[in-house]
């Protein structure tokens, strides 16, 4: 089941894909109530049964749909409760290019690295991704799959993950190479406005089999740049939930950014940064692709 927010009317819903994709269901309308003002609250307060009906109108109904080219996709997620939780060099071939072009030796890193992103408004599908040329002229981008929350928990053992996890997203960590060189830390670079893109949908995760093994790959004006599997984290998806939640609270529509393979606009000699006019496409296998311009 494909989750999603959007717009139609002029106002903000919550839906889920039909299962030719073509029509949205909104889950107000489903449900009979308007309970759930936005994903947040979904993912915090929806019960198995509410699952399961839109599970099954989703296969039988017909009239409840609006088209999908008569609405226009938001972030999944439009403002996250939280920062959003990323994760470093989690694959071997990142870290060797990121470790030649931070000029910072990551290779004897064995926990995961993480850092966050602030953002006020996360970026969804076809929305204008802003370079900000004259403070940061090294716009990047970075494919990753997202993970999102749907269980409160602490102290998670390796085994409970999945039970944690409601379903999972593309995340494009557009990044400010010059700002994140420029200071020590990567806060900054990593969170000017735009710069945190989801989306188009929230895939359920009973839609795949854990663990992942999902192609990922990342195009700028259709040329592939990054291409490789979920299978080759360095730190797999189960391992990261266990690792950050000891002794730190996960909570429902808590966003986990997994880390992006090689093929970064800064792994390239000469580096090949995004300009103006260029449209970038982040796509993962199952789940979709999400394209946007830059402004
Ligand atoms: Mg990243």
């Amino acid at each position: 089941m494909k989750f999603i927010t959007f717009i139609h009317q002029e106002k903000e819903q919550i839906g889920v894909l039909s299962l030719d994709e073509t029509k949205v269901l909104r889950i107000s309308k489903v449900l009979g109530h308007e309970r759930y003002h936005d994903m947040n609250q979904f993912l915090e307060e929806a019960t198995e049964l509410d699952l399961d009906i839109l599970a099954q109108v989703r296969i039988n109904e017909k009239e409840l749909g609006v088209p999908v080219d008569e609405i226009k996709y938001l972030a999944p997620i439009v403002r996250p409760k939280h920062d959003i939780i990323c994760v470093g060099v989690n694959y071997e071939s990142h870290r060797k290019e990121s470790t030649l072009a931070l000029n910072q030796d990551l290779s004897k890193q064995k926990k995961p690295v993480y850092f966050s992103k602030r953002t006020t408004r996360i970026l969804g599908y076809g929305e204008e991704i802003k370079g900000f040329f004259e403070i940061d002229t090294d716009l990047d981008y970075e494919v990753e799959l997202a993970v999102i929350i749907g269980k409160k928990g602490i102290n998670i053992p390796k085994e409970q993950a999945e039970d944690y996890i409601f379903g999972y997203s593309i995340f494009n960590d557009v990044s400010s190479r010059t700002l994140q060189k420029g200071h020590l830390q990567w806060y900054k670079g990593k969170s000017l406005d735009t710069h945190s893109v989801l989306g188009p949908v929230i895939l359920h995760k009973s839609a795949l089999p854990f663990p992942l093994k999902l192609n990922v790959e990342s195009r700028v004006n259709g040329e592939v740049r990054q291409k490789s599997n979920t299978e080759f984290f360095i730190n797999d998806i189960a391992t990261i939930i266990s690792d950050f939640s000891q002794g730190i609270t996960l909570e429902p529509g808590d966003i986990i950014a997994t880390g992006t393979p090689s093929g970064v606009g800064m792994g390239f000699d000469p580096p090949r940064f995004m300009k103006k006019g260029d449209v970038v496409e982040c796509e993962i296998e199952q789940i979709g692709v999400l394209r946007n311009p830059i402004s």
